[in-house]
Parts: C-alpha cells; structure tokens; sequence
C-alpha cells in the first residue's frame, strides 16, 4: 500500500465506537466461510446444492428466534435495520389506508425519522405526524404518548434504546398502550438487541428490527420481526423469498454469520452487563472527575451498558474527535458539520442540552472487547485534550 493509502491497523484503534459499527466475531467470520467460498448455491434452486441451504438458513433463523424469544417463521430477514424500519412502518400504513397519523419521538434514528418526515412525498398522501418530545435527561412522558395515540393512528414507532445517548425506553408499556387501541407498534431494536434481554413472547410488539453490524455481527444484513396475524405488506417485491415477505436472494454468508452473532449475544449479555457496564462506569466517573465543566447526557439508570454520552463545554466535538484520532480513539460527536456550520444532533436538541454543551457532545460506545488498559488510556489523553483546546475557544476564555 502507498503512504496515502496506509490503514489504522485494527491492533492500533482504541475502538469505542461500537454504537455505529461493531467488530465481526471471530466465531461469526468462521460460521459465515464455508457459505462465502463453498457452498455458493441458491436456496431457491431445485438441486440439492442449493436446495440445501435451506436447512441452513432455517438454522440461523431459529437462532435469531431464540435470542428475541419470537418464533422462527416470525423472523424476516432483510439487508440491513434501515430496510427492517421502513418495510414496517410503510407495511402498516398501506394495510391500514384510511389512517394516516404515526406516532414517534423527536430522537429516532435518521432511519425512522427520514422515513416519517417524507411519507407524504413518498406515499403520495398527507399524514399527520407526533414526534414525541423528551425531557431534559432524554425521556419520555408517557402520559403525553398515551394523549396522542388515536382512532387515525395507523402506527406508532418508537426505538427500544437510543443511539446516541443510550437511554432506553419503557417499550413493554407504550406496546400494551398501542395495542389496547388497536394500533400496531414498531420498534427500531438495533441498540437494544444483544445488550439488554429481549422477550418478545411478553410484550405486545408487532414489528421489531435489529441489524447485523450492531451486535457483531455483518453488514449488509438485518431483520424485521414480523408477529404472526399481523397484517403486513413487502417493501421489495419480486421472488418469493422468506415466504413472500421479502424478495431478493438470500444472502446466505450473512444469514448464517447473524445467527452466530445473536447466539454469541445470549452467551455474552452477562458480561455486556457486568464486565462493559463496569468499565463504562469507570471511563464515566472519570471523565466527570478530572475535567471541569463536563457532564452526562442521558437519563443515567435507564441506559444501555455499554454507551456514555458526556458533554465538555466550551469546545467542538468535531475538535475533540480529531485530536482523539491522533491516538487512534474512535468515538462519535453529537455535533456534525453540516453545509459548513455545526449543527448538535437532534437528539441532544430535543433533550434542550445548552449550546455550548451540545457542541462539545462525545459519545463512547463500549464493547465486549475493550479492556481496562484502553479505558485507561483515553482517562489519561482525555484531560489535556480538553484543556488544551479550550485553551484556543473564544467561549472559554469570555467564560472563565
Ligand atoms: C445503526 C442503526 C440503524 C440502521 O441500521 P443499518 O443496518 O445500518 O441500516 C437504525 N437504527 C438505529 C437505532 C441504529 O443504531
């Protein structure tokens, strides 16, 4: 490779970044081989080299099951958790035509939130839309859920954790609340799967999606749960593929290395929750101690285990990440610089998070294969980075 062109060797990264893309389990590259390099075959095809592939992919489809506590003929599996959020919620309201309200949260993913601010271009008819809103620490009131849903409500759409801040919310309930209405609740599930325990059996969820890459799984494959009785419509149309649910060929490779990652998930939530919560906590209450004017963002019981969100006023995240990545720290800023000026995440705005904190927004998302030498490692880079960037910030100096 030429000097432009050298990677950040994996050995290298302090990867704590795992809320937008996880490593691939060694477990999971081994399972998907013998379907990438062998056993190349369709499933749909007559012959029994492709034929059997069949067994194949119902064996992973029991296994994503079994994580969620659904039934396997309940699983679909697609290309990804953005496919899985808009095959639901565009499934709900071509079965329900004469609705035309959705119910969600200001602080859904781009995935869910993109998708409901352009149905009516999308769909070619006018919907009414409630984003609900959150409270300071990224709540949500469910009184005011409760007040919105209605006779017109064709969907509600509301994410089990948040991406950004980790906050989870009380799906179990708002799900009885939909469904005691009539209403069909979707759920975008890609941060919650494989971290916190899912039982799908107990909970009145119609759709549910989760997503490969999240939970170490691959790319390029996701999942919509899909509850036996519910009405549903395919987003892609064509072959008859997962029982006409969803046309295209089956990525086998995919399917297969999913399946492992959501039996690896079952294995290792103990662990998610003791051993990453730990270190989480520790990364946390240390970043909190030795900078000045840092702060969570975040409701700090009802969160994931793995993801910190902490704010250091005065200075830009996009700053912080750069001077982070000068020690190879992966990690995201809740500030993006969009068509040249820096806009905080919608998530934080919805939480009413101050302007000089929102900017300064980084997230940490852990995983089960950080140790504690990395969490020391970025307590010790992390103090000076601040200091010395606020150094240079014109908010900092008119400030302190
Ligand atoms: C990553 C993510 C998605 C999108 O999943 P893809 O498989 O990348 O399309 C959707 N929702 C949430 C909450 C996510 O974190």
């Amino acid at each position: 490779m030429t000097e432009t062109h050298r990677m950040i060797s994996p050995e290298d990264a302090v990867y704590m970044d795992n809320n937008a893309t996880t490593r691939l389990a060694p477990e999971v590259l081994a399972a998907m081989m013998p379907y990438l390099q062998d056993y190349y075959g369709n499933p749909s095809s007559m012959h029994r080299f492709g034929g059997q592939l069949g067994r194949v992919m119902a064996e992973a489809r029991q296994k994503v099951a079994t994580l969620l506590g659904a039934a396997s003929e309940e699983i679909v599996f697609t290309s990804c958790g953005t496919e899985s959020d808009s095959t639901a919620i565009l499934s709900a309201l071509q079965s329900f035509p004469e609705k035309r309200h959705i119910v969600t949260t200001r602080v859904e993913h781009p995935a869910v939130k993109n998708l409901c601010e352009n149905l009516d271009s999308l769909t070619g008819h006018k919907h009414r839309l409630t984003r609900l809103p959150v409270a300071a620490d990224g709540t949500l009131d469910l009184q005011k859920y409760e007040e919105s849903l209605s006779d017109d409500t064709a969907i509600v759409s509301v994410m089990w954790a948040n991406n950004e801040t980790g906050v989870i919310f009380p799906i179990a309930e708002m799900a009885r609340m939909a469904r005691e209405r009539g209403i069909l609740f979707h759920t975008d599930a890609v941060q919650a799967v494989g971290k916190i325990p899912i039982n799908l059996q107990d909970i009145a969820i119609d759709f549910l999606s989760l997503s490969g890459h999240k939970l170490h799984g691959p790319k390029g494959i996701g999942v919509l749960f899909v509850r036996r009785g519910t009405p549903f419509v395919p987003y892609l149309v064509g072959g008859h593929q997962e029982k006409g649910r969803r046309g295209g060929t089956e990525n086998v490779a995919a399917i297969v290395g999913l399946g492992r990652a959501c039996e690896l998930a079952a294995e290792k939530m103990a662990e998610e929750n003791t051993r990453v919560k730990a270190l989480r906590d520790r990364l946390e209450e240390g970043l909190l101690a030795s900078i000045p004017h840092s702060m969570l963002n975040g409701h700090k019981q009802d969160r994931l285990p793995n993801t910190t969100n902490v704010s250091f006023e005065f200075v830009e995240g996009e700053a912080i990440l750069l001077h982070m990545d000068q020690y190879n720290i992966c990690a995201s800023s809740g500030s993006a610089c969009t068509s040249g000026s820096l806009e905080p995440s919608h998530v934080l705005r919805a939480m009413g998070v101050p302007f000089t904190a929102a900017h300064g927004s980084i997230r940490y998302s852990l995983s089960i294969y950080n140790t504690e030498a990395e969490i020391d490692f970025v307590l010790e880079k992390m103090p000076p980075i601040i200091a010395g960037l606020r150094e240079m910030s014109p908010f900092w100096k008119a400030d302190a």
